[in-house]
């Protein structure tokens, strides 16, 4: 580490700890922490990989100095590499020149040059995550100080997104995707807040798919999962960004809907009903059933609890149940 780089370190330390407190989005996160790295300690190029759910590949998050495309494609096994030997061994790795080193795999596509690396792994609650990765095109870039800083900032950074990811298996359903009831009761109040302060309207949908217990008596309880994994996603593709999908019970979904008053949820509703009637649901070996569902809507009142605002919305549900289903119903 040369004097010069040494004495940038208390303002990138101090960057990445005001980057890592922040809310911004993971992906954004990471590859600001890449850029920062790579000025740093000189590499040419930073990528944060993160071993896949069932932890048998690294996956590219977040880079510096590849091209999009590449960084997308850049994806290691286990024990696959110098990255994949990294999180088998979750030891560090520090190459002077790659074409020494029998680890080292050059990808088909590589375009960026490399002789000397980096790899140090992502380690949270003892637990190995991922790896960082540097590399630059000249040999000996790297010093073992370059190796310990990045190890040190990996350290730092490995809980942060590992919490992320705990964070969102908490709060999702993991039949459907759709956030879960926990995160409702502590979201909504937050969005009737929101609501009032910034003077809009809020309204939320519940929705109940028509005759469900069917589709479990003839086909399964298996397929009635498969199915209703399904109707998930059709709801999510017919609300907007910032609305939310909550799995409220077995199968019936609340959709949370800002900035929406009462006519304009009636149209996101139909739009939801007309996603589910409009196609067969696959449900393998050649077969194929078609789905309804009915939705009550209310729109937020001044004053209203979330319990009461999810009552009328149920009881609207109820009401749309009374009049034949397959159709939308707003409460008064
Ligand atoms: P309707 O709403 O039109 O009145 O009829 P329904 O048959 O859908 O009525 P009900 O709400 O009484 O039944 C819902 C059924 O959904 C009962 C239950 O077996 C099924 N169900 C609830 N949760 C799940 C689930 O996670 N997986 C599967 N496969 N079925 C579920
Ligand atoms: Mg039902
Ligand atoms: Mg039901």
């Amino acid at each position: 580490m040369t004097p010069h780089q040494l004495a940038k370190l208390p303002a990138v330390l101090f960057e990445i700890g005001k980057l890592v407190g922040s809310d911004l989005d993971p992906g954004i996160l990471l590859s600001r922490i890449a850029e920062l790295l790579c000025s740093l300690i000189n590499a040419k190029a930073c990528s944060v990989m993160l071993l896949d759910a069932d932890r048998k590949r690294l996956l590219a998050k977040a880079a510096y100095g590849l091209r999009t495309e590449r960084m997308h494609t850049l994806s290691f096994a286990v024990g696959e590499g110098v990255a994949g030997w990294v999180v088998q061994t979750g030891e560090p790795a520090l190459i002077a020149d790659v074409a020494d080193d029998a680890r080292f795999v050059a990808l088909p596509a590589n375009q960026t040059p490399i002789a000397s690396m980096l790899c140090v792994p992502l380690i949270a609650r003892g637990e190995r995550v991922g790896v960082v990765t540097a590399t630059s095109e000249a040999a000996n870039a790297f010093h073992v100080d370059d190796l310990e800083l990045v190890r040190f900032i990996a350290m730092t950074i490995a809980l942060d997104i590992e919490n992320v990811r705990l964070h969102r298996v908490a709060v999702t359903d993991p039949l459907t995707g759709a956030y879960n009831r926990e995160f409702l009761m502590q979201r909504l109040p937050q969005e009737i807040e929101a609501t009032i302060d910034r003077d809009r309207p809020l309204s939320v949908a519940m929705v109940d798919v028509d005759h469900f217990k069917a589709v479990n008596d003839q086909y399964g309880h298996g397929t009635g999962d498969i199915v209703l994994a399904e109707v998930a996603r059709r709801l999510r593709g017919a609300i907007r960004g910032g609305d939310l999908l909550v799995r409220y019970g077995g199968e019936e979904f609340l959709a949370v809907l800002p900035k929406a008053d009462a006519g304009r949820a009636w149209e996101v509703g139909e739009r939801m009903r007309q996603r589910v009637c409009e196609r067969a649901f696959d449900i393998g070996d050649g077969m194929a059933l078609l789905l309804r569902i009915s939705i009550g809507i209310a729109q937020w009142r001044m004053g209203e609890t979330m319990p009461d605002l999810i009552d009328r919305a149920d009881t609207a549900l109820y009401g749309a149940k009374d009049r034949g289903r397959n159709r939308v119903e707003v409460a008064p």
